[in-house]
């Protein structure tokens, strides 16, 4: 018999509820919203069962709903935690992307994971997508059927994991989320709205890696959003 039963059980819910901070500022508990959103209504007003990311990547299959598929190795679909607070949307796959099968791991993904390492972010943490899943022949910008093509699936994937704020790198991924025309150096770093998220437009990592001297205002975005995450973490 413990000493002291009542202070040993106190210890004891206590270390635990200290574990589940911890596990819920990794991402890895469910976060508000993130069970909710499971079941949304329909316009009839019954429970839609929400896809998941695995289901999504399924309907995608050996995608050729745009000319892409057709120069590109692989789909790039994401990755990242599935109760991500902290989602990551970019263009499309460059070539490292599109050889390794996953988003941001070639020069500009090692300039956004440098990033997430500072802010002291792991990428398994996170979400980190694109607009476009397959890579545009000589990494050109994609065009506007190809955007449309894949813009469903990225949907699918928000309302899956709905991240508590989305990072769009870029003037593609912050024009086709929002559907606007504002240029990126006009609306980074103003929080937006995305079905009811925040979003916060930022500089694409080509982009600093091209001008280093405005990485001081995607850095300035970022503590904005890690912020505001620190503020609504329950
Ligand atoms: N640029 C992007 O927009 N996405 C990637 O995955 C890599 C580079």
């Amino acid at each position: 018999m413990p000493e002291d039963p009542v202070r040993e059980l106190a210890e004891l819910v206590e270390s635990l509820s200290e574990w589940l901070r911890y596990q819920r500022r990794l991402g890895r508990l469910g976060l508000p919203g993130a069970k909710a959103a499971a079941l949304a209504p329909d316009k009839e007003g019954t429970a839609e069962k929400i896809p998941t990311l695995e289901e999504i990547r399924e309907k995608m299959g050996q995608c050729k709903r745009c000319q892409l598929y057709s120069g590109a190795k692989s789909l790039v679909f994401g990755e990242g935690s599935p109760h991500a607070r902290l989602m990551f949307i970019g263009e499309a796959p460059g070539a490292e992307e599109d050889l390794q099968g996953r988003p941001f791991v070639g020069k500009a993904g090692q300039l956004l994971t440098r990033m997430l390492d500072k802010l002291v972010i792991r990428r398994e943490e996170v979400y980190i997508t694109n607009v476009v899943k397959s890579r545009p022949p000589g990494n050109r910008d994609p065009e506007p059927a190809e955007i449309e093509a894949c813009l469903p699936f990225l949907k699918m994937q928000i309302a899956a994991i709905r991240p508590q704020v989305i990072v769009t790198l870029g003037k593609i991924a912050t024009q086709a989320l929002l559907g606007t025309k504002e240029p990126i150096t006009k609306i980074r770093g103003q929080w937006q709205r995305y079905d009811q998220i925040r979003v916060m437009p930022t500089f694409h990592p080509s982009y600093l890696d091209r001008f280093p001297q405005e990485r001081k205002k995607t850095w300035e975005d970022m503590q904005r959003v890690m912020e505001y995450l620190a503020e609504h973490e329950d």
